[in-house]
Order: C-alpha cells, then structure tokens, then sequence
C-alpha cells in the first residue's frame, strides 16, 4: 500500500492544528503509520528541502522549519500521495479551495502549516530521511469498511 511523508510545519503546532490535521487525514480513511514531534536542525532541514537550495525562498524557509518542533508522520493507503496533496490544497495558501487544509487555516505560502510528498518517490525518500528507525507495520480493522 502506498505511503506519504506528512509534517505539520511549526506554525500549525503553535496554532493547535495537530489534532485537527491528524482528523482529516483519520477521516478521510488513511491510516497511521508513523508519528513523532521533533524539532529539527538546520542540516536536517537543507537535506529535506535539498531540491530547493536554489529558490531565494530557502533560507528563510529553512528558519522557519528549524524554528519550532514539527509533527512528522507516515501515512497510508490507496493514492495516499496524490489524495494527501489535495487535502492539503495549493502552496500558496491565497490559491488553495476552501475545504483545504491550506485554503481554511493558513494566508501565506511562507506559512502554510503543513508538508506532504509531492510523488511516490519523494514519500519513499523523505520516510528513509525522517523515519531511520523504521515504523510499526499494522494495518486498520476498518480496512474492509473502506476499500472494497
Ligand atoms: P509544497 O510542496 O506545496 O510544500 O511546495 P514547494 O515544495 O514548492 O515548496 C516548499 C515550501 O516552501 C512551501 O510549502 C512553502 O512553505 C515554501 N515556499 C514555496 N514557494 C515559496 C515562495 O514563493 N515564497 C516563500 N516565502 N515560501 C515559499
Ligand atoms: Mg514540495
């Protein structure tokens, strides 16, 4: 089954979204797979935004990303990467729906309270970069409820 890397950036933390985030995914019939607050430095967070390293957004970017702890998590289920993207809404939070977690609770891009993988081959990258320990393989009872 598919999985995407999903981190709710510092802001969300401080504005009390973790349990909102983490419901809308829940809702929406992903499962969870993997979940910790960290707080990263800033090595960590150039290696995460590597493909970036050339926007003038990045360093401030990478500020903003070291500033405060972040929720990490793996999520999973069917087309998790491209449906988590659209539950997320555009980047720039001005374009997103409403119904977006973007498009409801954030205004700027450069605060835009939520990450996810933009392809399969991100989420499998950034899973390996935050989660080296590995995650807990289990899978949801509700599983027959939601896939047919
Ligand atoms: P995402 O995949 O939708 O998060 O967007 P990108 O991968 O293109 O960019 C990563 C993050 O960099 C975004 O989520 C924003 O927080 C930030 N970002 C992207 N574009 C801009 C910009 O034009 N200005 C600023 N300040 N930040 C940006
Ligand atoms: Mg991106």
């Amino acid at each position: 089954m598919e999985q995407t890397f999903i981190m709710i950036k510092p802001d969300g933390v401080q504005r009390g979204f973790i349990g909102e985030i983490i419901s809308r995914f829940e809702k929406k019939g992903f499962s969870l797979k993997g979940l910790k607050l960290v707080k990263v430095d800033r090595p960590f967070a150039e290696k995460h935004y590597a493909d970036l390293s050339a926007k003038p957004f990045f360093n401030g970017l990478v500020e903003y990303i070291i500033s405060d702890p972040v929720v990490a998590m793996v999520w999973e289920g069917k087309n998790v990467v491209a449906t988590g993207r659209k539950i997320i809404g555009a980047t720039n939070p001005a374009e997103s729906a409403p119904g977006t977690i973007r498009g409801d609770l954030a205004v700027e891009v450069g605060r835009n309270v939520i990450h996810g993988s933009d392809s399969v081959e991100s989420a499998r990258k950034e899973i390996a970069l935050w989660f080296p320990e590995g995650i807990i393989s289990w899978q949801s009872s509700l599983n027959q409820w939601i896939y047919e």
